[in-house]
């Protein structure tokens, strides 16, 4: 009855999913298998740095090394989204302090513009009037963060410019990254190359996208219209990354008609005060989960360990707080894809979510939680109280069959103390399911048409037969009875292994 897993050890005990980053330090099939042993659930595939031959020799890979391991693995494509650059120079420039520069908007392309000297400290950006958006004494954050400087003076004329006394020294890289922290950037949210690759992402059967700078629930609208135009039948789940104000000011609209969350800390932390991170990160974990949506923490989690063997006392803290506060997922980004011993920073990112785990109290959390959800919907109503019985009954997990995840997510939103064991027949599915805290899946063959009683009977020696369960343990099993009529789910069954009386019905 089950075609996969034969469980990872790791992944059967951990409620925390691990996403890793895929880039030139982990892109080979090696790698990738430690990764996976190591915990890693769902493959993130960069495409601010990524060729289409690069990421299909990624993706072959992937799915080689979790069809050998027989593992649930989620391949994801991270759009790269609109950017702001600043160019018109040929090498990197030092910048000091109090140096004056000469930022003007312009629509030619970087190839199109002349390359000046670094003395002239005369720059072009890709920003359309630059000028508009800002006023004498706002801050505009140059590579990445790293470089502040201070508007000083507007240049109105056409097409726009502003001169800015830089705060701090710094070197300006290639193409730098050009900020103006909570301006409403007038650039459109999809490139062409955004569109070509989410086009990329479909025509590839990968399980997610991570759209850029999602700002409204407009953007994900738009990208579900593209998603439909190359395959109505797509299955691919797209989640919203959270970088700016605007999304803030809309992410009550942006949890609803997204399929879950990631907390882009990275660009994030550059368009608000740093130090509203915290809070912010808290506010929309909570959020998700009670949404019944998947949400990530991202970026520079375990950083330190990109070239050095063991993380900072401070990044330990960090994921151990995001698992604290019940995130779906943590997300590492340069460490895997970059640095020096990728599996050994998800080796330590397990570790730490291990013993970060084994302290906190699920149950009393699943009682909290319950006093928030929406009591119309029945689907909450019944993995509450699956839930609840898996508790009070001592299970070894509760269990769904599910045929479009939504029991399999509402059991996570409750973030039981016990595994969720998710029997998923589609393929993408299966794979998708893997982000979801909490959820362990297996496929199995289509049910549609079987009874339920018949269905858990047979998932049940599946996982006696592989030695998930053994006779005695006890699951609480949850779904919709008969299978395959995509009714609401109205069945809840409370099974011992190997006790014949307690599946003896039809
Ligand atoms: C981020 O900004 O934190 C992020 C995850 O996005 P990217 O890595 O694409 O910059």
């Amino acid at each position: 009855m089950i075609l996969a897993p034969a469980p990872v050890k790791q992944q059967t005990a951990r409620r925390t999913k691990i996403i890793c980053t895929i880039g030139p330090a982990s892109e080979n099939p090696e790698c990738i298998r430690d990764l996976i042993r190591e915990g890693m659930n769902v493959a993130r595939i960069n495409f601010s740095h990524c060729k289409y031959d690069e990421a299909l020799n990624r993706v072959k890979m992937l799915r080689e090394a979790r069809a050998e391991l027989g593992v649930p693995l989620a391949i994801m494509l991270d759009t790269k989204g609109p950017e702001v650059r600043m160019f018109g120079y040929s090498k990197p420039v030092n910048l000091a302090k109090d140096d004056s520069l000469y930022i003007e908007s312009t629509d030619k392309s970087p190839e199109a513009i002349p390359q000046l000297p670094p003395e002239d400290k005369r720059f072009f950006t890709n920003l359309p009037r630059i000028d508009k958006l800002c006023r004498v004494g706002s801050r505009v954050l140059l590579q990445d963060g790293f470089i502040e400087a201070e508007v000083t003076r507007l240049h109105a004329e056409w097409p726009g410019a502003v001169t800015v006394r830089v705060l701090n020294d710094g070197r300006l890289k290639d193409k730098a990254h050009l900020a103006v922290p909570g301006a409403d950037y007038p650039i459109p949210f999809m490139s062409e190359k955004d569109k070509a690759d989410i086009r990329f992402a479909v025509e590839n059967g990968f399980e997610y996208i991570a759209l850029s700078f999602v700002r409204t629930s407009k953007d994900i609208a738009d990208v579900r219209a593209l998603v439909k135009s190359v395959n109505p039948a797509s299955p691919i789940l797209l989640i919203a990354k959270i970088e700016d104000k605007q999304a803030l000011a809309n992410i009550y609209d942006i949890i609803r008609d997204s399929d879950g969350i990631m907390i882009a800390r990275g660009d994030l932390g550059i368009e608000v005060p740093i130090e509203e991170l915290p809070g912010l990160q808290k506010n929309i974990i909570k959020r998700c989960y009670l949404a019944g949506k998947p949400v990530i923490v991202a970026t520079q989690m375990l950083e330190s360990m990109t070239d050095k063997p063991y993380p900072t006392r401070a990044e330990v803290t960090d994921t151990a707080n995001a698992v604290m506060e019940l995130t779906s997922a943590v997300m590492l980004s340069g460490e895997t894809a970059n640095g020096s011993h990728p599996a050994r920073v998800v080796n330590m990112m397990g570790r730490i979510i291990d013993k970060t785990e084994s302290a906190i109290d699920y149950r009393t959390l699943a009682r909290i939680t319950h006093d928030y959800v929406d009591r119309d919907n029945i689907t909450n109503i019944m993995a509450y109280s699956t839930v609840d019985a898996g508790h009070d009954w001592n299970a070894k997990a509760v269990a769904v069959v599910t045929a479009s995840g939504i029991g399999a997510r509402a059991l996570s939103k409750f973030r039981p103390s016990v595994p969720i064991y998710a029997f998923a027949h589609e393929e993408a599915l299966y794979h998708q399911l893997a982000l979801n805290w909490g959820v362990i899946p297996f496929l199995i063959e289509n049910p549609d048409g079987k009874l339920f009683s018949e269905v858990v009977k047979r998932t049940m020696d599946s996982l006696r037969e592989k030695g998930t369960v053994a006779n005695g343990d006890r699951l609480v099993y949850m779904g919709s009875s008969p299978l395959g009529k995509r009714l609401p789910t109205n069945t809840i069954r409370c099974e011992v292994v190997g006790d014949e009386a307690f599946h003896d019905e039809p």
